[in-house]
């Protein structure tokens, strides 16, 4: 039976997503902040379990790492879906932002990279507000160029400093922390793909399209088995690295 890691599962998408892996026959982990939340949403799903993980703290993505080693768990997938939207923007927004969204979205990847099988898979769920067209040049010249893990980190830092220093529109920057830090997980995204390539590790990211979730609001279009069904697309995508999916079909960056 594979198994599947999914972070932010205990609501919304990440909950879908487990919901939808497990009737497809995949042991499911849901890796929530709340020990008693994650809990609830794990006992609706048969043979899911929670465990605690703060995305913006990365010591307990080290923690949950040390706990799947000593209980010899190996994961066949990693589904980086937990985020936030931080209503209005400025500097503690976009610090708040990039501090969950994409560091510790790579904190919890790096981590968790030694207990994924060689040809796994590893999705993180992106949006279409990350595309590239939301960044002007220089900003967008340099994420579109950056080919290393370490390298969007120095952006998600220079992207925080350029707007506590009031620079962030003359760089290339939106006024939007969560589009930032979505455009920065697809770079990242084709980053790990080439650096996990030696291990035959998939790394994708996926859109789930607007979704009626906490996130997405009540007038959002989709209902949340479409936006989930588009995650699981990607999960199961058998062959591509580095790309952007949504429905299963490959979209621009
Ligand atoms: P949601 O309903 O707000 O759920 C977010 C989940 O992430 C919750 O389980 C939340 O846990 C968790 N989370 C937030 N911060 C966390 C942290 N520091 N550590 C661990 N878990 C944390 O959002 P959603 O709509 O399902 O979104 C899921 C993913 O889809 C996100 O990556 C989002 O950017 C992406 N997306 C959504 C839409 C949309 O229209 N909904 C569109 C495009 C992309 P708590 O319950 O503890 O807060």
């Amino acid at each position: 039976m594979p198994t599947a890691l999914i972070t932010g599962a205990n609501r919304g998408l990440g909950l879908e997503t487990a919901r939808q892996l497990a009737a497809r026959g995949w042991k499911v982990v849901l890796a929530c902040r709340d020990a008693a939340r994650g809990a609830d949403a794990a006992r609706e799903i048969s043979g899911a379990e929670a465990r605690v993980l703060d995305v913006g703290k990365p010591a307990s993505a080290v923690a949950l790492a040390a706990a799947l080693e000593a209980d010899d768990v190996f994961l066949d997938a990693l589904v980086n879906n937990a985020a936030i939207s931080v209503r209005g923007f400025d500097a503690r927004v976009a610090e708040k932002t990039v501090a969950v969204n994409l560091l510790g979205t790579l904190a919890v990847t790096g981590a968790l990279a030694p207990r994924l099988v060689d040809g796994g898979a590893i999705v993180m769920v992106s949006s279409a507000m990350g595309e590239l067209s939301v960044l002007r040049d220089p900003a967008r010249g340099h994420v579109a160029r950056a080919t290393t893990v370490r390298e969007v980190e120095q952006l998600a830092v220079a992207f925080v400093a350029a707007v506590s220093g009031g620079r962030h529109r003359p760089e290339g920057w939106p006024d939007n922390a969560y589009s930032v830090s979505k455009a920065l997980l697809n770079a990242a995204t084709r980053a790990l793909a080439t650096e996990l390539a030696p291990r035959r590790i998939r790394v994708n990211a996926v859109c789930p399209g607007w979704v009626r979730t906490d996130l997405g609001g009540a007038h959002a279009p989709r209902d949340v088995q479409t936006g989930g069904a588009s995650i699981v697309a990607a999960v199961l995508e058998p062959r591509a690295t580095g790309g952007f999916f949504r429905d299963g079909k490959a979209i621009e960056f």
